[in-house]
Formats: structure tokens, sequence, C-alpha cells
């Protein structure tokens, strides 16, 4: 299963108290005040950890804190600070108010960071000559968090359209290679150096007609896609007829559509794959007659076409 959201709560120190405290010796009368103040609490910090790749952890661990203040004592000692509580997120990850539902940061890079929850103040102590007071209470926030893959490119289209096979074939990431559809759970993510270019790739699995409904696990996924800046959409040419393999097309197409205008409108390149297979090779110039639409053919089995396709990519990355 891939957690891409998460609740947390997160408590902030509360500050130390300040004390009442009297030096004493035979020439001072009464005393003299000497207590210290109180430490503050130790605050709460989100930052982005280029080890963390997804929110899992946060569904065993929901609850964070800070360290207290220390408190005050005599001889004008004022109380430790309490240390910041860092937590360290994916880039990608958004987080929100789970009250309001404001959206409070954004982490993009790495090391990105935010200080989510204030520690409280530490009391004073009665040095000041009036009487001590308590630490304040440190910040609590009940907080949402939600994961966006960052992929420059994102690969869509039909289960079994060899997305997977792409990806592996392009790049470093060894999907899980499938004979059956739905068997990627995950967006994977690879990296692909070409040309001294290196850029990210995705694959946005599952997304089928009805995806936008909620159905399947495309949903889930379109998220992912939202952010990336190129889509890749690949068609499977070895179906049983051209109609088939046009039907595919506009399904997907149909998806974003309802998903929303912004992914409709994201620059594409229609790849046409298993140019390999014979049926493919039969269908391709039905398809080609009735898509009015350049297509870039390839196969992602014996690579054939590829390297025309990562210039195109690269092109339209920096174009
Ligand atoms: P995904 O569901 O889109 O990720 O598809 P996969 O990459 O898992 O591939 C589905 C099936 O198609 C697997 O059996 C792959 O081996 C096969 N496949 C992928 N690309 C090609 C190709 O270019 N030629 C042939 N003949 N088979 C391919
Ligand atoms: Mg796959």
């Amino acid at each position: 299963m891939f957690i891409d959201t998460a609740s947390i709560t997160v408590f902030a120190g509360d500050g130390g108290n300040g004390v009442n405290s009297f030096y004493r010796d035979k020439q001072v009368r009464g005393g003299h005040p000497d207590g210290g103040d109180g430490g503050n609490g130790g605050d709460i910090k989100i930052r982005v950890s280029t080890h963390v790749h997804t929110l899992i952890d946060f569904k065993y661990r929901r609850i964070f804190k800070a360290a207290r203040g220390g408190h005050g004592s005599g001889k004008q000692q004022r109380g430790k600070n309490g240390a910041t509580r860092t937590i360290d997120v994916p880039a990608g990850t958004l987080i929100y108010d789970k009250e309001t539902k404001q959206l409070i940061a954004d982490l993009v890079k790495d090391d990105d960071q935010i200080t989510i929850a204030k520690g409280g103040e530490g009391g004073r102590g009665n040095r000041s000559h009036k009487d001590a007071t308590d630490g304040q209470e440190g910040q609590r926030k009940d907080l949402f968090l939600e994961l966006k893959l960052i992929a420059d490119v994102g690969i869509i289209g039909f289960p079994n359209a060899g997305k997977s096979t792409l990806l592996t074939c392009i790049s470093k990431a060894t999907p899980r290679i499938a004979g059956f559809p739905f068997t990627t759970k995950n967006p994977v993510l690879g990296v692909v150096y070409y040309d001294e270019k290196v850029f990210k790739v995705a694959e946005i699995p599952g997304l089928i007609e009805g995806a936008h409904k909620g159905r399947g696990l495309g949903h889930k996924f379109l998220r992912h896609a939202e952010r990336t800046r190129l889509f890749i959409h690949l068609l499977d040419l070895s179906r049983p007829t051209p109609e088939d393999v046009l039907s595919d097309y506009m399904k997907i197409k149909n998806e974003l559509k309802f998903y929303s205008k912004a992914l409709a409108h994201k620059p594409r390149i229609l790849v046409g794959n298993k140019i390999d297979v014979k049926t493919a090779q039969d269908n391709l110039e039905a398809v080609k007659r009735k898509l009015h639409k350049d297509i870039y053919i390839i196969s992602a089995m014996d690579r054939t076409g590829i390297d025309k396709l990562l210039k195109a990519i690269v092109e339209s990355l920096n174009g």
C-alpha cells in the first residue's frame, strides 16, 4: 500500500518556569531576589530530507513532541532551552492545518524547512524584582500532510501499455514488470540521463476510465501527475484492432479532462509501443490516419525508437 497522506500532531515544548529565590547574606535583610528565568520550549520543525521517500512512517508515529524548557533556579540561573525537534519529510510534501484545511507550507526541494510550532517562552524569574511567572505553553498543531511526487515527466496510459517497461528501458529504476493489469501499485520514479541532461520520470499507474470518480487505482495517482511538466501518453499498438488503440487513447484523454483542465492542457507526447509485435505493425497505418497527431513509434522491449523519443522529451522540457 502506498501512503501518500498522513495526519500528525505536533507539540512544541512548554517554556520553563521562572523561579522565586532569594540570595541571603548578613548585609542584605530579607534576601536579594535572584530567581532565574525559565528556558524557552523547543520548536517543531519540518524539513525535506532526501532520505525519506514516502509518508509511510507517519502511519506508525503520529505524535511529535519537542523538549520543554528547563526551570530557572537561584543565583540568576536561567533554565536550559528545549531542543528543537525536526521531522523529516520527502520533497513534495504539502502541509495543511487539519482543522482549517489551510495550506501552511509547500516543501519542494532538499533542505526546505519550516518552523511549524513555536516553543513557549520561558517564565521570568524574580531577579527582575517582580514575582516569578510560569513559562508559556508550546504551540500544538494538528497537521495533514500530502505528498505530491515531483517528476518532470509522467508516463500515462492503459494498464499493460508498457509504462513500467519503458521506464526501466530509459532509466535506472527497476519497477515491477507484469503480464497482467494493476500490478503497479506505487508510482515509480526513475532518473534518466540523456545527452548530459538529467530528468525524472514517473509511471502514473492505473489511469483508467472512471478514475476521476475515484474508482480504480487511478484517482490517487492523478494527484501525483499534477506536478509533472510533460506527459508521455503511451499506447499499446498491439491491441487486436486499430479501433481498440484509438479507444484506449480517447479514454485516457477524457480521464485527464474530467479530472482537471490543468492536466488536460499539459504538454503531451504521444507514443505508440510494442512495434516489435506483428499486430502493432498491422495497426500502425490505420491508427496514424485516424489520430491526426504526431506519434513516436517505439518498442520498449527492444529499444526501437527510444533515442528519438528521449531527444523529443529533452527538447520539450527545455523548450
Ligand atoms: P504497464 O502496466 O503499462 O506498466 O505495462 P508493463 O510495462 O508492465 O508491460 C505489460 C506487458 O507488456 C509486459 O508483459 C511487458 O513485457 C509487455 N511489453 C511492454 N513493452 C513491450 C514492447 O515494446 N513489446 C512487447 N512485445 N511487449 C512489451
Ligand atoms: Mg506498470
